[in-house]
């Protein structure tokens, strides 16, 4: 995309890469999927934020959406989107829409996208967002999605944006053979990591804790 931000953009992006290098031990990897990539240098993350933001919006820390709630650091949404290992025909779930930057980076490297947010003007103003800027395979509802989005389960991958204190086990439940879910699991917001939880094919679920996050917190309700 060229516009304005597009120098700040591609600086974004060689920060994402040299922290992804930093670290790659988390991650098991030292550089982003190129689709993941393309993604993150393709979605404008200024149109996400709000006006006195925007000057923000390529730097690589979180900023306020209002409502005391936090788009996420643009690293963060990159490494969790590539822990999903997306490809073009997977079905994903996300828990936690906010302004819906993480789900805009996301139905950019799969197939369609099911979003849950608890707040019901965030989930109305990203909805209306995202259909404005032609993310046409996402899908938006105002709903408490510990308990995930049934009618559409099971996914190929489930992404939490927010913190929950124990695992949500209708996530569990809604993730499909050979799926994964990336989710960030503690209580305050320094003594989380990001989980990786993988269900095999014949439905045994292994559990493994990663990178140290701080997300705002999954609340139930
Ligand atoms: N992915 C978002 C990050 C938003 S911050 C983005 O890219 O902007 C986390 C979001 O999770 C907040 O909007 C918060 O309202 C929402 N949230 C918290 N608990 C929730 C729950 N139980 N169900 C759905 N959304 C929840």
């Amino acid at each position: 995309m060229q516009d304005e931000f597009a120098a700040a953009r591609e600086r974004l992006l060689a920060e994402i890469d040299s922290e992804v290098r930093d670290t790659a031990r988390w991650l098991g990897t030292d550089r982003l999927d190129p689709a993941v990539r393309a993604a993150m240098a393709s979605v404008p993350r200024h149109a996400f934020v709000p006006g006195w933001e925007q000057p923000y919006a390529y730097e690589n820390r979180p900023l306020s959406i209002g409502r005391g709630q936090t788009i996420s650091q643009p690293y963060i949404v990159a490494a969790m989107t590539q822990m999903l290992r997306p490809h073009p025909k997977m079905r994903v779930l996300e828990v936690g829409t906010g302004c819906g930057y993480q789900s805009a980076v996301l139905a950019s490297v799969v197939a369609e996208v099911w979003s849950v947010e608890r707040i019901a003007e965030l989930a109305d103003t990203a909805a209306e967002r995202l259909a404005r800027l032609g993310y046409a395979n996402i899908h938006v509802k105002t709903a408490d999605g510990s308990l995930g989005w049934p009618e559409h389960a099971p996914y190929d991958g489930i992404l939490v944006t927010a913190a929950a204190a124990a695992m949500p086990q209708a996530l569990v439940d809604q993730l499909g053979p050979g799926g994964r879910m990336a989710i960030p699991i503690g209580v305050g917001r320094f003594e989380q990591t990001l989980t990786l939880v993988e269900k095999d094919r014949q439905g045994k679920v292994s559990v493994e804790p990663g990178l140290p996050v701080a997300f705002v917190p999954l609340v139930a309700g």
